[in-house]
């Protein structure tokens, strides 16, 4: 989506808003393809005081497999990324800035490097998720399974071995 922002240079106070659907579903991150539905995105570019700042909100859901117990999890979220905007970059090693030389952004390029930068490292379908049993697989959060009653066992198999060699 291209978002034509001349006149929001040109004049203070000025501001322009698009809204858009954003289709992700080829996106690969980390093997998977998280986004199920299209990504509604609503930018908004607005001059203060000769500062021209781009917000842009995206909202979606996604499927994402927990990473201790594997289960996809299928959740909506929302977030907000703002980056300043320059018509050229004085210093070139700012990254945070987004150059618009002719005062068209490319949005699609924008939203898909902000969300990938933004994609957390670990995921996780509840805080306190159990995992799987490393033994038999089953997902701990359904409830024990019999090998974890074995396991303390054979802990305390080792301990009682070691007290005996005492
Ligand atoms: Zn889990
Ligand atoms: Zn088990």
């Amino acid at each position: 989506m291209l978002f034509e922002l001349k006149s929001v240079f040109l004049n203070d106070g000025e501001t322009k808003k698009c809204s858009y659907g954003l289709e992700l579903a080829d996106l690969e991150i980390d093997g998977i393809f998280p986004f199920v539905s299209p990504v509604t995105v609503t930018a908004e570019a607005s001059n203060r005081a000769s500062l021209v700042t781009l917000t842009l909100r995206c909202q979606y859901s996604f499927i994402r497999p927990c990473d201790r117990c594997g289960t996809p999890v299928q959740d909506v979220e929302e977030k907000c990324f703002t980056h300043p905007l320059v018509q050229e970059l004085v210093d070139e090693r700012n990254d945070d800035y987004i150059e618009t030389p002719d005062f068209i952004l490319e949005l699609d390029e924008i939203v898909i490097s902000d969300l990938i930068l933004n994609y957390s490292q670990k995921f996780l379908c509840r805080e306190d998720c159990k995992g799987l049993c490393p033994k038999c697989g089953k997902n701990l959060n359904d409830g024990m399974c019999d090998c974890n009653r074995t396991q303390t066992d054979a802990r305390l198999e080792i301990l009682r071995q070691f007290m005996e060699n005492e």
